[in-house]
């Protein structure tokens, strides 16, 4: 039956993470997998998150399913956290939202509904953009078309020609995937005057937008990282969002995350919300409780939710903090690269500006596991690792 097949090469940044392990080292670093971790190198359980689990074992009555949704009191959480408690979009009653198994079960929801619903629409997404945005929508049939982005000589956006070419070359009703922060892989974000233009491209041209926010907290704070995602939301008359709690409440594992849907008006969303629902039956039935019953335990509990935000500034500080100690440290080891740019980038990951043979240079000689990319994982960097990553790249650029 299978012998036709043949072995598809795996996720790359997969065979990293395992080429990582084997490798005996002891000063190996992994700058690939992108995960959080503190100092000791751990991807730790938050300790609001421990909290909220052991209230659950507590409290935990029945293990029943949920519906399609997950638990209704899921979804104001999700809108508050996204929109803010003042947005005229949640008091209008536009916008509904589901529990869905992480962000990657949000866009992959998303990318069934627009296909089956959206006739003929394309989905435009940043060069570059995370990988599995493609697979997602691939696999879903919706056409995926690269918008200018990042650009390798400024560290910035290419905001002139990402704008030219959306100008010129999207049709209406096509679907525009934006990051609402810490832009993975580039960590280059828009600003909000970025935003401001592509509100007024979106209502200009009639396009979708879909926001992918899987890093709130990560850049600036919990409330700053969405303020683009705000201004746009409450100026266009529909959108998607796609939301994770992997990062900002840690746990990966337990599949959590959320697809809110904005009409123009409560009907519509409605509507278009009864339609997800059977995306969801399709393909997976309901979403696991697990990780939104944390999420829910902890943004209802006034001790907790204060706890879980200082657990955010603590990973966000540190995130920021090593990337001011990687510039500092690279300019000091004499480096001929100007790095300072890694100060500016936001979140888990910096557009490093190696080269592929530098990349592949730390791998083979310094045993240090950067993407092909030159992506790093910033987290990944910590006070034991750091004078050996910067000594080591200043060998390999010169
Ligand atoms: N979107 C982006 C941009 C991501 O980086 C990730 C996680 N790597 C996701 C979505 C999906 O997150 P989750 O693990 O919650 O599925």
């Amino acid at each position: 039956m299978f012998k036709h097949l043949k072995a598809v090469p795996g996720d790359p940044l997969l065979a990293l993470i395992v080429a990582h392990q084997q490798d005996t080292n002891p000063k190996k670093i992994d700058l690939g997998v992108g995960v959080y971790k503190d100092d000791t190198g751990l991807t730790p359980i938050l300790e609001s998150v421990k909290k909220a689990e052991a209230f659950m074992v507590e409290n935990e009555v029945t293990k029943s399913y949920l519906g399609v949704y997950g638990a209704p009191e899921f979804s104001p959480i999700i809108q508050d956290l996204l929109l803010g408690k003042d947005s005229d979009v949640i008091k209008q009653g536009r916008i509904q939202s589901t529990q869905t198994p992480g962000g990657t079960g949000a866009l992959k929801v998303a990318a069934d509904f627009i296909s089956a619903n959206l006739s003929d629409a394309r989905l435009w997404v940043s060069d570059p953009t995370w990988g599995n945005h493609q697979s997602i929508f691939d696999s879903a049939g919706v056409e995926v078309i690269a918008y200018p982005y990042y650009d390798a000589t400024t560290n910035g956006v290419r905001f002139d020609e990402m704008m030219s070419k959306l100008e010129a070359e999207t049709k209406e009703g096509d679907v525009l995937l934006l990051h609402a922060c810490c832009h993975n892989p580039t960590g280059v974000d828009l600003k909000i005057e970025h935003w401001e233009a592509l509100t007024e491209l979106v209502n200009k041209r009639n396009l979708l937008p879909l926001v992918d926010a899987a890093y709130q907290g990560f850049g600036d704070g919990l409330e700053e990282d969405m303020a683009g995602l705000r201004y746009m939301a409450e100026r266009v008359p529909s959108m998607l969002i796609a939301n994770s709690f992997s990062k900002n409440f840690g746990v990966y594992r337990d599949r959590c995350g959320g697809l809110s849907v904005i009409a123009a008006t409560g009907e519509e969303a409605k509507n278009a919300f009864s339609i997800i629902g059977q995306a969801i039956r399709a393909n997976y039935s309901m979403p696991p409780a697990h990780g939104a019953t944390l999420v829910h335990t902890i943004m209802s509990n006034p001790e907790l939710k204060s706890l879980w935000e200082t657990e955010v500034t603590q990973m966000r500080d540190r995130i920021n903090g090593l990337r001011s100690q990687l510039v500092q440290k690279l300019a000091k080891s004499g480096v001929s690269k100007d790095f300072s740019f890694i100060e500016q980038q936001r979140g888990m990951f910096s557009y490093s500006g190696l080269t592929f043979e530098q990349v592949r240079q730390l791998r083979s000689e310094y045993s240090i596991y950067i993407a092909d990319t030159g992506r790093m994982s910033i987290a990944g960097v910590s006070d034991q690792n750091i004078d050996y990553l910067c000594d080591s790249i200043a060998k390999v650029v010169g």
